[in-house]
């Protein structure tokens, strides 16, 4: 009988965070700004210190706080799965494993790093933290730590969320956080927006820029971020450490390593420390890794690698990362979290330097995988990871054909409990696949190379 659950003991929650700069193939394009068009970091107004200097680290591995580690130990070391369920159900020879993030008390991986940041927040005497949230996931999981360390906590939800996903509201309000559906008439990146567009629903670009507009703007005040920057992801490297270690107790190593890609931190989390290993040459096997992300945000399938605004009113600098541009307004597809029209520049570095592989799916078709899921395995995945699953059952079937017995390890990163409504949908055939028209990319291009004609855009691919 194989083991189900792989769990690991409490003192085996990782000491350390590790940190993939050092070991990047080359290192990361600098931002840029657009006025100066020199080279700039991001201001130390913006971010809690110790973020900022995470984010331009060049050690390997980054202690972690002992109260950070003290919160972690809510639910950390999180289980470790094998899939006997979903192996059985599609009879494949492969051998499947996924990591499970949404045993939080938020529910998903972003606590990991809400929680570090709202720590090194509360140590450098802040009185409070501005956010965006997509979904209500990121928003949830900041305002559950900020109350854990006294901090307070502003939360710009896009508009679309907050009135379709009340649940994830009142969570955040129940942690204590306020919380404004964006864009708000509190800043003048929102007031821009409406008086163009009274009725918008808002976007993920629009709600960074509220949010990084307020921190810049008030003392006491700093921003916070749920994806993305380098200091996230490393954070959520506890990930990937704690499944090196469950994987080991049961004598695997994994072939693929799956994950979704919304700004790419939880899938950065598992993978990093694999790709450690490999960079070490302490890797038995040279795993695969393979970033999903959604066909109606397909900035790595179908999107630039090129320099672009991570907020829409284009506070933040330029950043050289995959993007549909930063004017993108999602589809209202149910899985908000991948809605981000960028990427990690990490992740596009490794993917531009060929180390990664990427593919896209729409939502039907990850309803379908997060509907078999759901029967063999128990777990009701959130939509994000549900893109991971659809991956992994692709890739179990072609062992299927090929009688080949790999190993496949996923993430599944936060469960959908609040995400009913996606499930509603699907289970009663009102689903709609949808793909991101390659015309509607190349328009937003354009636009981006009409702002700055300066930007060497053929380098980037983009004719
Ligand atoms: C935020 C979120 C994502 C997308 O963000 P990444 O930074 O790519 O991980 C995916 N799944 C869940 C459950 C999320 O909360």
């Amino acid at each position: 009988m194989v083991s189900k659950k792989i769990l690991l003991d409490e003192e085996e929650i990782p000491k350390q965070w590790y940190n993939i700069q050092p070991d990047l193939p080359k290192p990361l394009p600098p931002m840029i700004h657009p006025g100066t068009k020199e080279p700039v970091k991001l201001p130390p107004p913006l971010f809690p210190l110790e973020c900022l200097k995470q984010e331009y680290s060049m050690e390997r591995w980054i202690d972690i706080p002992e109260p950070v580690r003290e919160v972690y130990r809510i639910w950390r070391p999180s289980p470790l799965f094998r899939a006997t369920g979903l192996e059985k159900a599609l009879k494949t020879p492969a051998n499947i494993y996924y990591k499970y993030e949404g045993v939080s008390p938020p529910g998903s991986h972003k606590t990991n790093t809400a929680v570090a940041q709202a720590y090194y927040a509360a140590k450098e005497g802040l009185e409070r933290v501005t956010t965006e949230t997509g979904a209500g996931q990121w928003g949830s999981a900041l305002s559950y730590s900020a109350q854990l360390f006294g901090v307070k906590a502003t939360v710009y939800m896009v508009s679309a969320s907050y009135y379709q996903k009340p649940y994830r509201k009142s969570l955040i309000e129940t942690w204590g956080a306020e919380v404004f559906p964006s864009p708000t008439n509190r800043t003048k990146s929102g007031r821009t927006v409406l008086e163009g567009n009274p009725e918008s629903t808002g976007s993920l670009g629009i709600a960074i820029s509220e949010a990084v507009e307020e921190a810049l703007n008030t003392e006491g005040v700093k921003y916070t971020i749920g994806s993305v920057v380098n200091h996230v992801l490393l954070h959520q490297t506890v990930i990937g450490l704690e499944t090196q270690k469950q994987l080991a107790m049961v004598d695997e190593y994994p072939d693929q390593i799956i994950g979704c890609i919304g700004g790419g931190s939880s899938f950065s989390g598992l993978y990093w420390p694999f790709y450690h290993d490999k960079v070490k040459g302490k890797a038995p096997k040279e795993a695969e890794f393979i970033a999903v992300e959604s066909s109606a945000v397909p900035k790595v399938t179908k999107g630039y690698y090129t320099y672009d605004h991570g907020d829409t009113a284009r506070i933040i600098p330029l950043v050289k990362m995959h993007t549909v541009g930063h004017t993108f307004i999602p589809a209202p597809i149910h899985a908000g979290g991948l809605r981000y029209h960028g990427m990690a520049p990490t992740l596009s570095l490794l993917k531009d330097e060929g180390v990664l592989q990427s593919r896209a799916y729409n939502q039907l078709e990850i309803f379908e995988a997060a509907e078999l899921f759901t029967k063999t395995e128990g777990i009701i995945p959130a939509p994000e990871p549900s893109h991971a699953i659809k991956a992994t059952i692709d890739e179990a079937v072609k062992c299927k054909e090929t009688g080949e017995e790999k190993t496949i390890l996923f993430l599944l990163c936060g469960h959908g409990h609040f995400d009913m409504k996606g499930y509603d949908d699907y289970n009663s055939g009102k689903m709609r696949p949808y793909e991101y028209p390659q015309a509607k990319v190349d328009e937003a291009m354009m636009k981006l190379r009409q702002l700055y004609p300066w930007i060497n855009h053929e380098l980037s691919g983009m004719t």
